[in-house]
């Protein structure tokens, strides 16, 4: 007799190592323990332990700390190709029902797929960036938006009707936790909250690693790149600040290349260009003038 296939929930070819996302380790085991460990076990199990699988994850915490990123990485991860990602404000219209009619959709489509793929396939998800946009508490009266109760009652009747379709997930980002109407944060709804904050100096570390591999790799970062001091330097930046500081610094190196005369060019040394230490500090002066940062915060 042939044995029923486990549940695929990781891509075959997925390597944990290849995310690209920088110091969240521990938040990324918690979650994947809290959200999916369930959806591993054999059914029959899951069924006598009275076990229900989570429906809904939000991550949480200010900009740029690579929410997008860990929510794009689980959908390659639980799918094997990158997720659509729905904006929050790009569901909303003006026309009376159809946002409410948008969201329903969005569900449809993952449950056609997923009744196309059949059941041994993987987890659908539905990635809601920016879902302070659509669910605001209700009855706020500072709501200027235009965004009717209406539209959270119907992603909450869609969460709620998510029950007998066990393969959907959705992960909901914001910066503004404390907008979103709390009956959506319900267990049942988007019950598990992970806060991404802002990487220490170890998770700092390990986004620098991430974002000068490629300029590593092809040879051209000098050795007088320390990235130990760079993420001690670095206090209070988030992932995003981190990759726009070596964007930054790779720019300061290009631009010792450029001969600038009546006909600006390019100096012939250009293809033995570096990017140095110094390119570096001069970034991160850039950085500190833009935004004032005093010396004693630096430490
Ligand atoms: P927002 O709330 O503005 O959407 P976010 O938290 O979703 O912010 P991302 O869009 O994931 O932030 O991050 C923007 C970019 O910053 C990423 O594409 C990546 O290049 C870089 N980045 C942010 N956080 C990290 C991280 N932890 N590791 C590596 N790169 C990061």
């Amino acid at each position: 007799a042939r044995k029923k296939a486990a549940v695929t929930l990781i891509q075959p070819n997925f390597k944990f190592e290849d995310m690209g996302i920088g110091g969240l380790d521990a938040e990324f085991s918690k979650m994947f323990r809290r959200a999916f460990a369930s959806r591993i076990f054999p059914p029959s199990l899951v069924e006598r332990a009275g076990i229900q699988h989570v429906k809904g994850i939000l991550l949480y915490g200010p900009p740029g700390t690579g929410k997008t990123l860990m929510a794009r990485e689980i959908g390659k991860m639980l799918n094997g190709r990158e997720p659509k990602i729905v904006n929050g404000p790009e569901v909303l219209s003006k026309f009376v029902g159809q946002s409410e009619e948008n969201i329903r959709k969005l569900f449809v489509d993952a449950e056609t797929e997923y009744k196309d793929k059949g059941e041994d396939s993987s987890l659908h998800i539905i990635i809601f960036d920016e879902l302070d946009a659509i669910c605001k508490q209700r009855g706020s009266k500072n709501d200027n938006t235009g965004v009717g109760d209406s539209v959270v009652n119907q992603l909450l009747a869609k969460m709620d009707g998510v029950e007998q379709l066990n393969n959907i997930l959705i992960i909901g980002m914001t910066n503004r936790k404390d907008m979103i109407d709390e009956a959506l944060l319900r267990p049942g709804r988007m019950e598990v909250h992970m806060e991404i904050g802002l990487p220490d100096e170890n998770g700092r570390l390990q986004i620098l690693k991430i974002h000068t591999s490629k300029i590593k790799e092809n040879n051209i970062m000098d050795e007088d790149v320390d990235l130990i001091e760079l993420a001690a330097l670095t206090k209070n930046f988030t992932g995003a600040e981190i990759g726009g500081l070596v964007r930054s610094a790779t720019s300061f190196a290009l631009n010792r290349h450029v001969k600038v005369g009546t006909l600006a060019g390019v100096a012939p040394d250009a293809e033995d260009m570096k990017v140095n230490r110094a390119d570096f500090m001069g970034a991160l002066d850039e950085v500190h003038a833009a935004f004032g940062s005093s010396e004693e915060e630096l430490d």
